[in-house]
């Protein structure tokens, strides 16, 4: 608090008394609100997590966080609680009294720290939810999965937070929170969001961990089936976080830990910088294609859906769309892919679009994501290939998607205060290539005007053909492509740029 020093300054003259008390009361005043927790399971019962936690209450509440919503659990995560009780500082036990949906009321009402201490039986993973269950907590063999929203009760929100896992000895911890120092079970936090907004793997699972920039990549492989692709999901990590640290021309904002393991489903899902992802009853080696697709995906994710507007339904086109046109086509670019396997790929998703295109437009699909998972998926992937193209014809190839990367990570960090919407991205384009997109998001993203994937292919020097309507749409380069158009190719392939 900046007006202490001159406060202090002024009463020093007349009592140095005064001046320490005062000092000590604004001190506290403007203290940092600190929160604690223990986290302890038992090898031998891994479903229960015992958390004991320092924490002050807000406004007499303290909660769970909302986020189980739409899991259908009227009570939320607090479905799970086993016991709850609380004492404050002096020992003295309280009241703790339940609301609704994982929220509490603590009595006598105190305006300090609390000690709370709460048993959580991890069950997330045997009730209905999915889509979505790669975000819930799961047991497996190896060991467990929390998610940080579905076990941190809390109160007042936080400035810094201590996490100390009480586990078995031979227990790892994967999480993207800092550890406080090398080899402890002690992760330092700044702030509920990052607390709630991610997850942790601990048991014997597969561990690696690495530095990119000033961030510390960590990876869990958990499950019989997946520890031994262990190599691949490393290549994975490697490049490609390479890859897109080069396309946005900076490394992810945060430390980061990519969690895998055999599951229910087939699939991943993103928790502020925890990537969760889960490979089914067993990962066969046909998979790995997949493995490959989901893992690209959700990390590319790790740049655009972390900034903090990417919560917009009506950008969900562009957070989902983008990480499928970019995670295809950073595989053609890194030599994944060949040629032919990414034509047909833009192929398929042009048939899913087509099935549902004129609908409804990009911009309002966001409002069902899962409703309107191929406008959101492949059309949004086809709008990001739409706008390449026509920034690649406009610019001469002097521009592309990759310069909006860029323009983006440097003007839309999270925490800074510029939000996005449509209407700021097509500015955005403006801004960084010169090309004026307004109308194109009147017409195809605020609108529901069919994207002119045609044009965009003849751009690209590509065709697309059809023998007869049972049969598979392909997408191919037109003979004798002249010179424009193999530039603007190369263009796509990433050569070439300033
Ligand atoms: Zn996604």
């Amino acid at each position: 608090m900046k007006t202490i020093p001159t406060l202090s300054r002024i009463h020093t003259i007349n009592s140095l008394i005064f001046a320490i008390l005062l000092t000590t009361a604004f001190t506290d005043l403007a203290a940092e609100t600190h929160a604690s927790y223990l986290v302890s399971i038992d090898a031998d019962h891994p479903r229960y997590a015992t958390v004991t936690a320092q924490l002050n209450p807000q406004q007499g509440r303290i909660y769970l966080n909302d986020s189980a919503a739409d899991t259908g659990l009227y009570h939320g995560w607090a479905t799970f609680l086993q016991s709850i009780k609380a004492t404050d500082l002096e020992g003295n036990p309280l009241e703790v009294v339940y609301l609704t949906n994982g929220s509490w009321r603590v009595s006598p009402p105190v305006d300090q720290q609390i000690s709370l201490e709460y048993e959580m039986l991890l069950q997330h993973d045997r009730f209905p939810n999915d889509p979505g269950d790669d975000e819930l907590a799961y047991a497996q063999p190896w060991g467990v999965m929390w998610t940080g929203r579905a076990l941190f009760i809390t109160g007042t929100p936080a400035d810094q937070i201590e996490v100390t896992f009480d586990v078995a000895d031979n227990w790892g911890i994967t999480t993207p929170w800092h550890r406080v120092a090398a080899g402890s079970n002690t992760f330092s936090i700044s702030g509920n969001e990052q607390l709630l907004d991610a997850a942790f793997m601990t048991g014997t699972h597969y561990e690696h961990e690495f530095m990119l920039e000033d961030a510390t990549i960590r990876l869990g492989l958990g499950g019989e089936s997946v520890q031994p692709q262990a190599d691949v999901f490393q290549s994975i990590l490697h490049r490609y976080l390479d890859a897109y640290t080069d396309l946005f021309g900076g490394p992810p904002h945060s430390n980061m830990a990519l969690l895998a393991s055999e599951g229910r489903l087939l699939g991943g899902g993103v928790m502020g910088s925890t990537i969760s992802m889960l490979f089914g009853q067993q990962l066969a080696g046909e998979m790995l294609p997949m493995v490959h697709y989901i893992t690209t995906h959700e990390m590319y994710h790790l740049w655009n859906a972390n900034l903090h507007y990417a919560n917009h339904p009506e950008l969900y086109w562009f957070i989902e769309g983008f990480a499928e046109y970019i995670t295809f086509l950073t595989a053609l670019r890194n030599g994944d892919l060949d040629e032919h396997t990414f034509l047909s790929q833009l192929a398929e998703r042009w048939q899913l679009y087509s099935n549902v295109s004129g609908t409804l437009s990009l911009a309002a699909a966001g409002d069902d994501k899962l409703d309107n998972y191929d406008l959101i998926y492949s059309g949004g992937m086809l709008a990001a290939l739409t706008l390449d193209a026509m920034i690649m014809e406009q610019s001469r190839c002097r521009f592309s998607l990759d310069t909006l990367h860029r323009y983006i990570y440097r003007h839309y960090q999270p925490g800074s205060d510029a939000g996005l919407n449509n209407h700021q991205l097509a500015e955005a384009i403006q801004q960084s290539t010169g090309v004026d997109a307004e109308g194109f998001f009147d017409r195809y993203i605020s609108g529901s005007e069919p994207l002119p994937i045609d044009t965009a292919l003849q751009t690209l020097g590509l065709t697309f053909s059809q023998s007869g309507s049972d049969d598979a749409p392909v997408i191919s380069f037109i003979d004798n492509r002249d010179e424009d158009r193999i530039d603007v190719w190369n263009k796509l392939m990433g050569n070439g740029e300033p």
